[in-house]
């Protein structure tokens, strides 16, 4: 999640500095309470909104002007690499020039982190980050405060396209809690003056209905969380025959999210789903629009979509403008998306994708190694099922965790096994494990689908 302006060194502070820091900040108006370089950034990217085509593009290659210089001469990988692409950062054109320069993969970034890292910015003035290995590849990223505030700009971008106004109340469960613990230790929250946070790892049962109640009492306008979350709390709220909270809208992000599991939270919860989509390396930044659209923020990442071995599919393909510490030049996210090609209704000329689809590694492959891309249809319907992750060993061998509903039968178990090998292929041996819970990550996220199958369509 993107973190806040305000939970840096926040726990390290005594109790009563801490209280008092609360209360400082509930005096302070939206956008400053957030910090002067958000304001900044947030104008910034406002008077970006409705750029056209060519004025996009006019501010994106003078922005790869920039990061590249910056990275020619202070980021060793970099140094290397322009040089042997003949690729002078003055004489960056077009996007035509841009491609000359080979694409950075996750492995590159993982084998020699420091070596990509801007050593003319003091150590203090940049963060460590070590994503977590739930993808299987661990990494350490920097980054500086504005490259976070730059998320946290556009991301506002975003929700004030579909109706977030200054001064309105959101709940966000999404990562570790930023200050200090209140409520039950089953339930744990954080309170500021417009923003409650609930912790994603305290999603039993129990927790599930003190959230439930305590989103009930402070009623926000806005949920901000996982697709994973939003489902469950509302199977939740299915088994128990509870009314949903009222929440104008819930600001999805982190995980991806197929219409079926997206038509079944807008239901539950009588509220539509605006969907965010970003990442720990801060190079891409995609929010929805009000017409229904992802739109790229090629304004603060250029996003370039790459075909792969099985179009439409494209390797999604990024170069961030705001991480000056880390820069990242055509960095391969190892996401995959079928770009769009006509314009949005909304009228912003800020890129779209038709459809997102997840990390390679979030994908399940089929007998003969092709991808399953309807993975999510074999669970469609089966609302007994609360939570379910399917991992998949190997070509042969897939398990699936199954968190039962209260009306779960081993019928719906094995129904989702049956479709699982129609998708997979005969022979394939698909296991149903019934859990209590389904494993997250460090913060809170939840895995759909986990191989262990290591594809080999790098772009
Ligand atoms: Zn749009």
């Amino acid at each position: 999640m993107a973190p806040r302006a305000f939970d840096a060194g926040y726990r390290a502070l005594p109790i009563s500095v801490q209280k008092l820091a609360r209360r400082a900040r509930g005096a302070v108006p939206y956008p400053w309470v957030r910090g002067l370089t958000f304001g900044a950034l947030h104008r910034h990217f406002t008077r970006h909104d409705r750029w056209s085509t060519a004025e996009l593009q006019r501010h994106q290659l003078a922005q790869l002007r920039r990061i590249a210089q910056l990275a020619e001469r202070h980021v060793p990988a970099y140094r290397a690499r322009l040089r042997q692409a003949g690729l002078a950062p003055g004489d960056i054109r077009s996007l035509a020039d841009w491609r000359a320069l080979p694409i950075t993969t996750k492995v590159e970034l993982q084998d020699a982190p420091e070596a990509f890292v801007n050593a003319s910015i003091p150590a203090h003035a940049r963060q460590a980050r070590t994503t977590s290995g739930s993808t299987g590849t661990p990494l350490t990223l920097w980054l500086t405060k504005r490259t976070q505030q730059a998320e946290l700009a556009v991301m506002f971008r975003g929700w004030e396209w579909n109706g977030y106004r200054p001064g309105d109340r959101i709940a966000v469960c999404a990562g570790a809690l930023s200050g200090e613990r209140l409520g039950p230790a089953h339930a744990p929250h954080t309170r500021y003056r417009d923003e409650i946070e609930l912790s994603p790892s305290h999603l039993d049962e129990r927790g599930a209905l003190a959230y439930l109640e305590l989103l009930r009492t402070f009623a926000p306008a806005h949920f901000r969380t996982y697709p994973s979350v939003a489902m469950m709390l509302a199977k939740t709220m299915a088994d128990r025959g509870l009314e949903p909270p009222r929440v104008r809208t819930i600001w999805t992000q982190s995980e991806t999210m197929d219409a079926d599991d997206r038509a079944y939270i807008e239901a539950s919860w009588g509220a539509p789903v605006v969907d965010y989509y970003g990442m720990q390396e801060k190079c891409v930044a995609m929010s929805q629009c009000e017409a229904g659209r992802m739109h790229v923020h090629s304004d603060f990442g250029l996003v370039e979509f790459v075909e792969s071995d099985f179009p439409p599919l494209c390797h999604v393909i990024a170069t961030g403008f705001y991480n000056d510490a880390m820069p990242l030049l055509r960095y391969a996210t190892r996401d995959l998306a079928i770009p769009e090609t006509t314009p949005c209704p909304c009228g912003r000329a800020l890129p779209t994708v038709r459809r997102l689809v997840g990390r390679l590694e979030d994908y399940l492959v089929d007998r003969d190694g092709a991808p399953v891309l309807e993975a999510d249809a074999t669970i469609a319907s089966l609302t007994t099922i609360r939570e379910c992750q399917i991992v998949q060993e190997s070509l042969e061998r897939t398990r699936v965790l199954v968190v039962p509903g209260r009306h779960y039968q081993s019928e719906d178990g094995d129904e989702l096994a049956r479709r699982l090998r129609q998708q997979l292929g005969d022979g394939v041996e698909v296991t149903i494990e019934t859990k209590a819970r389904i494993p997250r990550t460090k913060t809170g996220k939840q895995r759909f689908i986990v191989s262990r199958v290591t594809s080999n369509w790098e772009p």
